[in-house]
């Protein structure tokens, strides 16, 4: 069998993952943390190759993680490790381990602590997460109550991390991936930077990459798109970190030529964060006026943290109307080329940038659907005007109809991206 073969050949740095609870089973909650889990272990050299959710179920736990010991050098099981009866992972990590549970003293004294020191009252039910096998390493969980461990079971290391995707998260980067490093230093050097991008399709991505995304280059780079932003992974193997860091440089450098135009940060994934930041940075005032998107690009915008210095006010206008004694438009525009419409999108620009006094102004006008459409201005379209110091521009797109969530997303988005690409 094929994956016996694999198994054998790279159980050494072959990981298998175990998301356990009710919640995962049935549907209510999405398993995230195994994906992060899978995409932070490939980095530092290792693969993820089994992935099982399973229920709070004590006795198929045990069964699963006998199971895995066998084929896998490193098991990590996510959840199931809170105060309650159905969180069972620790006495079915400890029956895989032949092991008992031990209370500890001390991670008992530290729980009691920090209940007292948020002022909540300790129950019972919380002694159970100061149980470890006992000869496990407890893993220091500093953003929640559970703490997490890490045991050997026949060779292989099994850890244990709670459920909570933050907390997850933090334990990975402090307690796991240094302890994987010091069982089994990296055979490769992995480096990796990332890229997020604005106004490119996936399709048209690709083909721009060409080989660069071929099975097996090197570096190699993944994609994945959420609202018209491409965020690419460029991820370089070397026998050591200068050439892994080399390779890595080259390619991106090439990458940055190639994808100038749409590339909004290398950081920041978030398109109003990355130009919110910019803002602040630079001090320069905003403003929004929204139709078909009904306040989506403010609320965007008012995410981040600190805008209120460059943001102070924001228009929805749905109707004529509203357009006409909110943002001063014209009624005989309106009357003349209708509310989608270069016009009125550069109008309302002008309008908003000049009743609050903002350097820098979007406007979104277009047909959202579903109904409202017509040959001549059909669902999707959308038109945009930017006023930046009092020049004012336009630009027409045609969204793909998807759905008026869709096109309400991607509308919101661009017009984020023409500010982004005004900040004066
Ligand atoms: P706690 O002390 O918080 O109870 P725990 O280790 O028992 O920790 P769980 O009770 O299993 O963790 O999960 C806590 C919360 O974490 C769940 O409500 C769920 O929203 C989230 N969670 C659990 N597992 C996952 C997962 N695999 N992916 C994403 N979120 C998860
Ligand atoms: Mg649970």
């Amino acid at each position: 069998m094929p994956s016996e073969r694999t198994g054998a050949r790279n159980r050494s740095r072959s990981a298998a993952i175990v998301a356990s609870g009710d919640e995962l089973v049935r549907g209510d909650t999405l398993d995230t943390n195994s994906s992060h889990l899978a995409r932070r272990l490939l980095d530092v050299g290792w693969s993820a190759e089994r992935f099982v959710i399973l229920g709070d179920d004590e006795d198929a736990l045990t069964e699963l993680v006998e199971d895995l010991v066998g084929e896998h050098a490193l098991v990590i099981v996510t959840g199931g490790l809170g105060p309650t009866l159905d969180d069972v992972t620790r006495h079915a990590i400890a029956r895989a381990a032949e092991q008992q549970l031990v209370l500890s003293e001390r991670e008992l004294a530290d729980l009691r602590a920090y209940f007292e020191s948020r002022g909540r009252p300790f129950a019972i039910a919380n002694e159970r997460q100061a149980l470890f096998p006992e000869r496990a390493e407890v893993l220091q969980n500093p953003i929640g109550t559970a703490p997490g461990f890490c045991v050997e079971i026949r060779g292989a290391l099994v850890f244990a991390l709670p459920g909570p995707p933050r907390e997850l998260e933090m334990m990975l980067e402090n307690e796991v991936l240094p302890r994987l490093q010091r069982a089994l230093p990296a055979r490769e050097a992995i480096a990796h930077a990332s890229f997020h991008l604005f106004g490119l399709s996936e399709s048209v991505f690709a083909d721009r990459c060409g080989e660069w995304m071929a099975r097996g280059a090197n570096p190699l780079i993944g994609v994945t798109a959420n609202g018209g932003v491409l965020s690419a992974r460029l991820r370089a193997a070397g026998r050591d970190e200068r050439e892994a860091s080399a390779l890595l440089d080259a390619r991106s450098d090439e990458f940055r030529a190639r994808f100038e135009p749409w590339i909004f940060s290398s950081r920041e994934r978030d398109l109003a964060f990355a130009l919110g930041q910019a803002l602040i940075a630079k001090g320069v005032s905003v403003t929004v006026a929204e139709s078909c998107t009904g306040g989506l690009v403010a609320e965007k915008l008012t995410r981040v943290p600190g805008i209120s210095g460059v943001f102070s006010a924001g228009f929805v206008t749905y109707s004529n109307e509203a357009k006409s004694t909110m943002l001063g438009v014209d009624p005989e525009i309106l009357r003349a080329h209708g509310a989608v419409s270069r016009e009125t999108a550069e109008a309302m620009a002008r309008g908003a940038a000049e009743r609050s006094g903002a350097r820098l102004a979007v406007s979104v006008t277009g047909v959202a659907g579903p109904s409202g459409g017509s040959s001549e201005k059909p669902v999707g379209l959308v038109w945009f005007g930017v006023a930046r110091d009092g020049v004012i521009a336009s630009e027409e797109r045609r969204f793909a109809v998807r759905g008026r969530d869709l096109i309400r997303e991607f509308a919101a988005n661009t017009a984020l991206d023409l500010l982004r690409r005004n900040v004066p």
